[in-house]
């Protein structure tokens, strides 16, 4: 059974604006997608569907067996997300965010989880040090963390190295492909195609609100090459 079901799933914005348009997908257990895509495809709103953040016009998902609508406690507890804008609290510090975010699931204190997770993050030295305090590179380290914290079956990683400075990007593949090795499974958008190439196992490709292709990266790149995934990607809708 897929770990994530998404099936005919479309939203319209308030303003009339049709972003998703019955898209359908199924990701495996372990594997790591990317769902690349110009500006505007409808990337975030996808994800933000699939978390349960945003509520679809039509459609259905499920993440590991749970019904996101339906059941949404239980979806959420298998859920690490890293959003596109940064959002964090200015005044607590990296350790207690990323403790106490554990502590919203139930789970029950686990330093050593923690101090895994802010090392695999180069975090450790900064952990006594309040957020306001870091660098933009070094808040996204800490939202990292965050959605790490209650150890998710799903992370998903939202255009996790746009404006992110080289060693961050190198660290977040590696990561990436730890957390793989440790049985996670790992969702990104990017509007990089290095970056698809670079860290998945499959690529879907979303423009203008459909995804237009889902193919195994080996496959894709020899199918159509670079040059011709880009002109795909940025053909006139
Ligand atoms: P991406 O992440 O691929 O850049 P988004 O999912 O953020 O794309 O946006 C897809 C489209 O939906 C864009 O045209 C965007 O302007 C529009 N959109 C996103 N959020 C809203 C909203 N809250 N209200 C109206 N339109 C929105
Ligand atoms: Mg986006």
């Amino acid at each position: 059974m897929p770990i994530i079901s998404i099936a005919n799933l479309s939203k319209t914005y308030a303003s009339g604006f049709s972003a998703l348009k019955g898209v359908s997908l199924s990701i495996e257990r372990g594997e790591i997608f990317a769902l690349l895509g110009p500006n505007g495809a409808g990337k975030s709103t996808l994800i933000n569907i699939v978390c349960g953040i945003v509520t679809p016009s039509g459609g259905r998902v499920t993440v590991d067996g749970h019904d996101i609508a339906g059941d949404y406690r239980a979806a959420r507890k298998a859920i690490g997300l890293v959003p596109q804008e940064l959002t964090t609290d200015a005044f607590e510090t990296v350790w207690n965010t990323v403790s106490f975010s554990r502590g919203l699931f139930g789970l029950k204190p686990d330093p050593g989880h923690i101090e895994r997770v802010l090392r695999s993050l180069s975090l450790w030295d900064k952990r006594s040090s309040r957020l306001m305090t870091l660098s933009g590179g070094m808040k996204r380290r800490v939202l990292i963390a965050k959605a790490l914290s209650h150890e998710p079956r799903v992370l998903f990683l939202d255009e996790p190295t746009a404006g992110v400075d080289v060693e961050l990007r190198q660290d977040m593949w590696q990561l990436v492909r730890d957390l793989r090795g440790q049985g996670v499974t790992v969702i990104l958008t990017t509007h990089y195609i290095e970056e698809a190439e670079e860290m998945a196992d499959r690529i879907g490709v979303i423009r203008g609100g459909e995804i237009i292709l889902v193919e195994e990266k080996a496959a894709l790149m020899n199918q159509l090459g670079r040059k011709r995934l880009i002109l795909q990607m940025q053909a006139p809708l």
